[in-house]
């Protein structure tokens, strides 16, 4: 069997059908169609009443930050395990990232230490979803309003995921998805921020999109970007936004199926499989290293390499980017668990596409590699 790609998307429903639809039309441009019809379907699915489709998940958050009038000065507490899209947004606006400490259970924010960073500055809360399990979202949904802070929820690794019944990309004031490949919906490149309000929806409009005046064209009061999406990427996502509960369900059949044939090995740590508020729906499938091993992800990945197996290693924590902490941000900091999972977590293949053989190749990859370094360490 050849290399297993860490990731390969889906693409065999009416994907080339409605591509050649735009092609067929001459509508490729983010003026066509598809657009709406998009962001109008994507936004029902987390029953929400706007959808700004926008070029990549990052601009999503960083329309979502602006549109809020998050500025100079205004902290944003996230956490510090998680893509630097999230804290990006906020140092872009002039805005300071405070970070929170991650669980080792979940992967996500601790909703419990969020109280404690709290201050007159803080303007939001960003909420990230991460690997395939909410957040503690009533804990930090209840904080947001005891303070009064607004909600950024970063919904790109979630789409049609659920916390208590409720869709997740449903409770930020504002939320954003990405359609990178890797996730469970994609349109090669893609993003889309969602929300309820009307008058944030319309300044998400205006953000991706240069922020032309309304009155006169060309004119511009306001500094923004041009994120806007195309008609040959909301055809992509039409076809694969119609097959989410497969994809989902495809999902869950791959961690189960990882779960029940990886749980034997020693010193593995593997995803749970549920908690109170969800079923995880595996954004990809990924491993922590237990206490005992002393190897790190990178030596993981370079064995499993070997083996013709990719894998990617977690996030590195935000207050360990060397670009933060020539800003001076972040000096004498210390997240022990963030710390832990960016240096003892990674993922295996666990793309949509992948097939049932290529698992059971990675099974046994994973096995030989941990015992490879169960050996070097005894
Ligand atoms: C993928 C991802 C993003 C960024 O999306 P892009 O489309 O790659 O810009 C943001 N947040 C999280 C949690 C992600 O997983």
């Amino acid at each position: 069997m050849g290399f297993i790609p860490v990731n390969e998307p889906l693409l065999d429903g009416n994907e080339k059908k409605y591509l050649n639809e735009c092609i067929d039309t001459g509508w490729i441009s983010s003026e066509g169609p598809f657009v709406k019809e998009f962001e109008q379907k994507m936004s029902a699915t987390v029953n929400r009443k706007y959808g700004i489709a926008v070029s990549n998940g990052t601009a999503a958050l960083e329309v979502a930050v602006q549109a809020l009038g998050i500025g100079e000065g205004d902290e944003v507490i996230m956490p510090t395990f998680t893509i630097i899209s999230c804290a990006m947004a906020v140092s872009k606006m002039g805005a300071v990232p405070v970070l929170i400490d991650s669980g080792l259970h979940n992967w996500n924010m601790k909703a419990d230490e969020i109280e404690a960073k709290i201050t007159s500055r803080t303007k939001a809360i960003m909420m990230v979803h991460l690997y395939g399990l909410p957040a503690e979202v009533d804990e930090i949904l209840a904080l947001a309003k005891k303070y009064n802070l607004k909600v950024i929820e970063d919904a790109a690794e979630m789409h049609g995921q659920t916390y208590k019944g409720r869709p997740c990309g449903s409770f930020g004031d504002i939320s954003t998805f990405s359609f990178y490949p890797n996730k469970h919906i994609t349109t090669g490149e893609g993003g889309m921020v969602v929300t309820d309000d009307e008058e944030l929806a319309q300044r998400c409009c205006m953000l991706r999109n240069l922020c032309f005046r309304k009155d006169v064209r060309y004119v511009h009061d306001e500094i923004s970007d041009n994120y806007r999406f195309t008609n040959l990427q909301a055809a992509v996502g039409l076809a694969q936004l119609e097959r989410l509960d497969e994809f989902i369900s495809r999902k869950r059949a791959m961690g189960k199926y990882y779960t029940e044939n990886l749980r034997d090995i020693e010193g593995l740590a593997l995803p749970i499989e549920k908690t109170d508020e969800a079923d995880n729906i595996y954004w990809v499938y990924g491993i922590v290293l237990e206490e005992g091993i002393q190897a790190d992800n990178k030596t993981v990945q370079k064995l499993l390499a070997q083996e013709g197996i990719g894998s990617r290693t977690f996030f590195w924590c935000m207050h360990e980017q060397p670009v933060y902490r020539k800003m001076g941000l972040f000096h004498g900091e210390s997240y022990p668990n963030a710390e832990y999972l960016a240096r003892k977590g990674f993922y295996i293949p666990s793309g949509l596409a992948l097939t049932r053989e290529q698992m059971e190749c990675v099974v046994s990859g994973v096995k030989k590699v941990m015992k490879q370094i169960q050996n070097e360490t005894r």
